[in-house]
């Protein structure tokens, strides 16, 4: 059975107080909940990265980095590589995140080795995959999002493959305030498992956690959720509020 999964993705946000408030009170609801078969992970700047595994130890909280180097290790002044993150209980990673390919030119060969990286240190890749707006437009949205998984995911044996989530991320809803509708967010999350399953078979499709990312928040998360194929969420300017992240929790 696959896990549902809230991911909270804070982006370039927070001075090291207000990143301490938030994971306190996302910790103390965690505790104070049972949450059955859901995933909380918080996806820090990596500065943050050892309050926020100090937080997850003896509870159900799961820390996740934003970025890991292609690089095993080396003079790469200012990257972080993946077996640094997992010494020091990372075991979550965004990969493939719209802004590092926009604004850091990280194309489909490059995400293929960072997936590799995180997979060897036993760091579960969160790849984003999703298209432009132009894209949806042209109509080219299934293309590119095959695109994407076949580039960078589809190289990996299906062992591996059972480590990765995937986010859907369309990137005209990254920060709009414009969600995808439920319906366009269920068609594609449905593509995506049925490409899945044409590669790897069917029981590694149906245990594949899909999230959906674009300006999901406290109001339309329940909807969202309430498709069979949506698996949760991940969540960017909604998960900086402890409020608005736990109630997003809560929309299971
Ligand atoms: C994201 O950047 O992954 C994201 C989903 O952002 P937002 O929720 O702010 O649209």
């Amino acid at each position: 059975m696959r896990t549902n999964i809230v991911a909270g993705n804070w982006k370039m946000n927070l001075n090291f107080e207000e990143a301490d408030d938030l994971i306190n009170n996302i910790v103390e609801f965690i505790e104070e909940e049972s949450l059955e078969n859901i995933g909380v992970i918080v996806c820090p700047p990596a500065v943050y990265l050892e309050l926020a595994t100090d937080h997850a130890q003896d509870n159900d909280l799961y820390v996740g980095a934003q970025n890991l180097s292609n690089h095993e290790s080396g003079a790469y002044t200012g990257e972080i590589s993946a077996r640094m993150l997992s010494s020091m209980a990372v075991s979550y990673c965004i990969i493939g995140h719209s802004e590092r390919r926009k604004y850091f030119n990280e194309d489909h060969a490059m995400l293929a080795e960072k997936v590799n990286r995180a997979l060897h240190y036993d760091i579960v890749p969160i790849f984003c995959c999703g298209e432009l707006l132009p894209e949806r437009e042209a109509g080219t949205h299934f293309e590119v999002v095959k695109k994407q998984l076949e580039e960078s995911l589809f190289h990996l044996q299906v062992g591996d493959f059972a480590n990765v989530v995937i986010a859907y991320e369309p990137v005209w809803a990254i920060g709009t305030g414009v969600n995808a509708t439920p319906d366009q967010a269920q068609e594609m999350h449905a593509f995506i498992r049925n490409l899945v399953a044409d590669k790897y078979g069917a029981e590694p499709a149906e245990n594949t956690s899909i999230l959906y990312g674009g300006s999901c928040n406290a109001k339309n998360a329940k909807e969202l959720f309430a498709n069979p194929d949506v698996d949760g969420g991940l969540i960017g300017g909604a998960s900086l509020k402890s409020d608005d992240f736990i109630k997003i929790i809560q929309s299971f």
